[in-house]
């Protein structure tokens, strides 16, 4: 089964509009000379206020515009109403975003997101033409424990509760060992492929192996152009969601360009 790759840059409370868009600029140029694979998909998951200002951005008169798909690091599953400082998906779904970030580990532990709210944030997002993209992972102890694959059973189960099997198909999976995240020790790519295989067979249990072979399933910690080859040559690993490595225009065309590495 060849599976598309999806490489996801999660900026985080990072690059504003002004730096977004110098970003953009810097991305052009970067790829002006590189060709991305037709089997390489890509977005940035930029901060809410500076999305409206990376949307079909063109810059010089007669160049082609370079298109950069867009995603939501958050969003509140309810679909209006008092809720001060939240953003609905109707509001993402009118500025044509592509993916949405659910149950990223740093939501889950700052920001208090049980897998009960990953699931409700996974089902309103079901509804719209938005990519949910559903992160899971262990914790450092769990990890040192031996509890991976308890631990990713027990998430997938929780977060995917009255998924229904068409629905599956839409959704992107992203195993992200939060020991990883952020702190520069990426899992090997053995150990990477080993969780990420693991998850498969739990798609398989919940769902059916023909969905579970067709998932896209990312690996996220510590991803950068020194590291994303070697992974992304993993079987079962189908692309990466990167904090760090995409803040920078030059970086993230070498993520999105992978294949072209000697
Ligand atoms: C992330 O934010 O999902 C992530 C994996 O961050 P980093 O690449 O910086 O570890």
């Amino acid at each position: 089964m060849s599976r598309r790759k999806l490489i996801i840059g999660n900026w985080k409370m990072n690059n504003g509009p002004m730096e977004a868009h110098q970003f953009l600029h810097d991305l052009e140029d970067e790829l002006k000379n590189e060709k991305i694979a037709k089997d390489v998909d890509f977005a940035i998951a930029a901060p809410f206020v500076a999305l409206p200002f990376m949307i079909g951005h063109s810059h010089e008169e007669g160049k082609e515009a370079f298109y950069l798909p867009l995603a939501a690091q958050n969003f509140h599953y309810e679909e209006k109403g008092a809720f001060t400082g939240e953003i609905s998906l109707d509001m993402l779904d009118q500025l044509g975003l592509e993916y949405l970030i659910i149950g990223h580990s740093e939501r889950r532990q700052l920001f208090n997101e049980t897998d009960e709210i990953v699931n409700k944030k996974l089902l309103a997002a079901l509804k719209t033409q938005m990519t949910p993209v559903l992160a899971f992972g262990e914790t450092e102890s769990e990890f040192d424990a031996n509890k991976t694959e308890t631990v990713i059973k027990n998430q997938l189960t929780s977060s995917l509760k009255s998924v229904k099997e068409n629905e599956m198909e839409k959704i992107v999976l992203a195993y992200e060992p939060i020991w990883a995240i952020g702190t520069g020790k990426t899992a090997s790519p053995e150990q990477a492929q080993k969780a990420v295989a693991f998850a498969r067979t739990v798609v398989a249990e919940l769902f059916n192996s023909d969905i579970a072979d067709k998932v896209i399933i990312q690996y996220g910690g510590s991803v950068k152009p020194e590291n994303v080859k070697e992974l992304m040559g993993q079987k079962d690993i189908d692309g990466a969601l990167v904090g760090g490595a995409s803040l920078d225009a030059k970086s993230f065309a070498k993520l999105i360009t992978f294949d072209k590495q000697k």
